[in-house]
């Protein structure tokens, strides 16, 4: 082992450039570098082993900052780098800058590349080997950064009593690439821990270690130098208000850290300070070696220019200040070989049996001074001589067990220890140390118990809390859903009473359709009569125009009678001419007398005639108007008799539609049915809920299982009450709309109707008026004409017959006057009963004719007389036959209507048993995989290589304490 060497630590002071926000602010460059290690702020000066300028290139910075430790780890020493300042004053940039960057990469970087490049040109028959280990101080608690399951590491001593952190991952590595692979592993599950990563840097300090061995395969010489490279958090003051989602534990234990190591560093400083708190934190536990101890210790204090961080700038500088005095003892690491350790015994021994014989001289002296005796000058022991040699020896001790401050130099006045208590104290002290160490582990076991019981606590108090607010809920929702049940179970009865009623309408519409079908019987019937009545009316009809024709023929006969009359009065009144009168008179005046008198006899006959004629016609055109009327009558007949078919098809659908609607109403029924049950079971399961509510708070899972089984029957409730709703909304709107168009439909029958009859009997009445006026008219006409005629031909043939009687009395007088006495008395007679008689002949038939009239128009009265009843009946049945259909088409209508509604119901309740199905479907459990941050990947640990400077000599490493 190395002679140890004091070494004080270097102390560095880096100001870095104002930054763009600083400038854009106007803040002031306030540090005044005047020297290369003079630096003042406010007035202030300090000095430092050096002074970067903002200007200093990272390049710059390494060289004379951080290079030389390269080659004292390679050497066997320990070294330590660590950056303070407060936050963003650049102390990541001064340790690792930009990585992979040539120009802006920081120290250690260029540490690691220096490190295998030295090793490269060492002599080859070294050989090395090179693990490095990453972790970060959270909250004093220790993160291994290349294993993230390592959260909580203890920090140990060890067999020489140096502290080390038990359990760090340490990674062995060949060559710069494996060591920025390891620095790049830990800088990504560091990112992966933390939500905020630059809140999370600035407030934990960040470890890197690496550890060089060697050994001389020729002289088995073995040497190992540990470098830790640290990072620290900011140093400015975390206060109770500081950056947001700072905690009061995580302030006071970042304070506690930095202000362990201000602590540390100020006994240190105090060379009356006999103790130095490194177990205060787990930082200065780690950094023990560094400050005080064994190792070349660089320490850089990063500063900001800026005027407004000009307070947190003067402390960092007072902390460079007081590490500047401390001063460390540095040995070389070295493992000593077997002869070595012989060699150095010899020594030792050798110097204590001088020891031994100087004490026995010592001795005898104070014997002799005890006694009274007075010792001169020469006879005195020298002891000064001694207490260098104990020096010497003390420091083989402390390389030999702890480099602790033994405090050797007892004062003078204290009783002298011997070697055995002295060794029994160091013994006692090991011990405790040890167990020190022991309660620190179980401290540390017990601290990550309790953080894990804490978590528990913290998710079980959550999961009171859910439960509680479950329950809550739950309570709530029970209520609601009661609520919900009774309102619920109010629609539920309604629907059954607008069931009821429809049930009702339904029966009075059968009982309508029953109706409806008697009266179509019922019409049926009359519509028989009628036919019946018609078939009377046309054999009546047949039999008048029998007789009609048989009074044509009668007419005819007549005229022939007649004419034949005519013809004997002509040839009677020939006779007369030529027998009696021609030679009575032989005046051919009287002659054209009796032929005007002929003459007139013809045109009144023919008037005559001419009158019978035109009457003859009109009765024609009466009998072609009553058959017109009669076909009218049977056309509307047979659409009557087509109606009514249609309406007994209608009444056939009807009844059909009906039970449908039967059968729905009985599914409707049904489903009310399964909904009172339903409405059972949620009862059921409300009880089994009160009854296991007090287990709800304990069964977390259970309160779940039933807020979901309650979720899922509350929403199917929901929705199949809103769907119910709908539907006596939707039904009571069918309801109001269908009486609306029933009214309606009713009002406008009965006004269409009203009008209608007022119009057919203002109709009938009028045709029945004109008919009687026409036939009073042409009765009239015609038994004027009758009458003239007769007036005329009677007054004609009385005339004629006055004359004749004057010109025969005439004709007697002169013949009694001029001739003889021959008086033939009789054939005078005679002749007047020949016209006696054709006179009555004439007078009955013109009797005959009269009776023929008068029973003609007697028939064509009666006939005119039963036309309108005929008129009536069928107009009745048209009503009828439009009243029935009009029912029909209501009945229809309604049907229709019901139909439509009870699908929409029968739709409705499908839809709410499919969506209720669906939601039992979709409530099931869902099992889904659990994400969990923070597996990275298997990092090769066990795989290490040994480097061998200059050459390429592998081999596996030696086994490591
Ligand atoms: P800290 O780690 O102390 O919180 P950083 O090292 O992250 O601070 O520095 C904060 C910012 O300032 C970074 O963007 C960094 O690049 C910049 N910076 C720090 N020091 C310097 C310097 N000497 N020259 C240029 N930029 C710097
Ligand atoms: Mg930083």
């Amino acid at each position: 082992m190395a002679e140890g060497g004091e070494c004080g630590v270097r102390v560095l002071c880096r100001v870095r450039p104002l930054n763009a926000l600083e400038e854009k602010a106007g803040s002031k460059f306030i540090p005044k570098i005047s020297k290369d290690d003079t630096i003042s702020v406010g007035g202030k000066v300090f000095m430092f082993d050096k002074v970067f300028k903002p200007t200093c290139t990272q390049e710059e910075v390494y060289s004379s900052g951080a290079k030389p430790i390269v080659g004292d780890v390679l050497s066997g020493y320990n070294g330590t780098i660590f950056a303070y300042g407060q936050t963003s004053s650049g102390k990541t940039h001064t340790m690792e800058g930009v990585l992979g960057d040539d120009k802006l990469q920081g120290i250690i970087p260029r540490i690691v590349a220096d490190i295998f490049q030295y090793i490269y040109n060492m002599d080859e028959n070294l050989e090395f080997h090179i693990k490095v280990s990453y972790f970060e101080i959270y909250m004093d608690k220790i993160r291994d950064l290349l294993d993230v399951t390592k959260f909580n590491l203890a920090v140990h001593e060890d067999k020489n009593r140096v502290p080390y952190v038990k359990g760090a991952t340490e990674r062995f590595v060949s060559s710069p690439e494996e060591v920025f692979e390891a620095i790049d592993d830990g800088k990504s599950n560091r990112h992966v821990a933390v939500t905020n990563m630059n809140e999370h840097s600035s407030r934990s300090h960040s470890v890197f270690l690496i550890q060089v061995k060697q050994e001389n395969v020729e002289t088995q010489k073995k040497l190992c130098g540990k470098l830790y490279l640290v990072d620290l958090a900011g140093s400015e003051k975390v206060g109770k208000t500081g950056a947001e989602g700072t905690t009061l534990d995580e302030a006071k234990n970042i304070n506690k850290s930095l202000s362990a190591l201000g602590n540390v560093i100020a006994a240190l400083a105090d060379e009356n300070k006999a103790h130095v708190p490194y177990r205060d934190s787990k930082l200065t536990r780690i950094l023990q070696e560094s400050l005080g101890g064994n190792a070349r210790t660089s320490i850089f204090i990063c500063c900001s220019p800026a005027s407004y961080n000009e307070p947190e700038t003067k402390s960092t500088l007072l902390f460079g200040q007081r590490a500047k005095t401390i001063k460390n003892v540095v040995t070389v690491n070295e493992e000593l070989t077997a002869e070595e350790w012989k060699r150095r015994y010899e020594k030792e021994k050798e110097k204590c049996t001088r020891f031994r014989g100087k004490l026995e001289r010592a001795e005898q002296e104070l014997e002799r001074w005890r006694k009274g005796e007075k010792v001169s000058a020469d006879e005195q022991v020298n002891l000064r001589d001694t207490s260098e040699n104990m020096k010497e020896s003390s420091s083989l001790q402390t390389l030999s067990s702890a480099p602790f401050p033994t405090s050797a130099t007892t004062a003078a006045g204290a009783v002298p220890l011997t070697s055995e208590e002295r060794m029994q104290y160091e013994q006692e002290k090991i011990k405790l140390y040890e167990q020190l160490d022991e309660k620190d582990d179980e401290i540390s076991a017990k601290t990550t118990e309790v953080e894990s019981f804490k978590e528990q606590v913290a998710d079980q108090e959550e999961l009171i809390l859910a439960s509680k607010r479950d329950c809550d809920a739950l309570q709530a929702e029970i209520a609601r859903i009661q609520t919900e049940n009774d309102s619920a179970k109010d629609e539920v009865k309604e629907v059954l009473t607008a069931l009821e009623e429809l049930a009702m309408n339904y029966d009075q519409k059968s009982q309508e359709a029953e109706t409806r079908s008697k009266e179509v019987e019922t019409l049926s019937e009359e519509l028989q009569q009628k036919m019946s009545t018609l078939n009377t009316s046309e054999s009546e009809l047949q039999t008048l125009r029998e007789s009609n024709l048989h009074q044509k023929k009668r007419n005819l006969e007549m005229m022939i009678s007649l004419i034949r009359d005519l013809g004997e009065i002509g040839v009677v009144l020939e006779k007369a001419d030529a027998g009696l009168v021609k030679p009575v008179l032989g005046n051919t005046e009287t002659i054209e007398e009796d032929f005007t008198v002929a003459r007139l006899y013809i045109s009144k006959l023919k008037s005559e005639v001419k009158s019978l004629f035109t009457h003859n016609q009109t009765l024609e055109n009466t009998l072609s108007d009553n058959s017109s009327q009669l076909d009218e009558m049977r056309q509307q007949f047979s659409s009557a008799e087509l109606a009514k078919q249609q309406h007994e098809a209608k009444i056939q659908s009807l009844g059909g539609s009906m039970k449908e609607n039967e059968n729905k109403r009985r599914q409707l029924e049904d489903q009310i049915d399964a909904l009172n049950e339903e409405v059972a079971k949620l009862r059921a399961q409300e009880h089994v809920f009160t009854s296991k509510e007090a287990e709800a708070s304990s069964t977390g899972a259970l309160s779940e299982a039933l807020t979901q089984q309650m979720e899922e029957h509350r929403k199917e409730h929901q929705k199949h009450l809103n769907s119910l709703r709908d539907e006596l909304s939707a039904k009571q709107e069918v309801i109001n709309s269908l009486k609306d168009a029933n009214q309606k439909v009713s009002l406008s029958n009965e006004k269409l109707q009203a009008d209608f009859e007022k119009l057919k009997g203002e109709e009938a009445e009028k045709s029945a008026m004109l008919a009687e006026l026409s036939l009073q008219i042409d009765r009239r006409e015609q038994a004027k004409q009758d009458l003239k005629g007769l007036e005329e031909t009677v007054a004609k043939e009385l005339q004629t017959l006055n004359n004749l009687r004057k010109l025969f009395v005439q004709d007697l007088q002169s013949r009694v006057k001029k001739s003889s006495q021959k008086i033939e008395d009789d054939e005078d007679l005679g002749g007047t009963t020949a016209q006696k008689q054709k006179i009555s002949f004439l007078e009955s038939n013109l009797d005959q004719l009269t009776k023929v009239h008068k029973q003609l128009v007697r028939d064509n009265a009666d006939l005119r007389c039963e036309l309108p009843k005929l008129e009536k009946r069928l107009r009745a049945t048209v009503e009828r036959v439009k009243q029935l259909e009009t029912a029909l088409k209501e009945a229809k209508e309604g049907a229709m209507k019901d139909r439509k509604r009870y699908q929409h119901e029968v739709d409705r309740i499908k839809d709410a048993v499919r969506q209720r199905n669906a939601a039992r479907r979709g409530h099931a459990p869902n099992i889904a995989k659990p994400i969990r941050a923070g597996h990275g990947p298997v990092q090769q640990q066990s795989t290490s290589t040994g480097i061998r400077g200059g050459g390429a000599n592998v081999r596996p490493p030696g086994v490591d304490a």
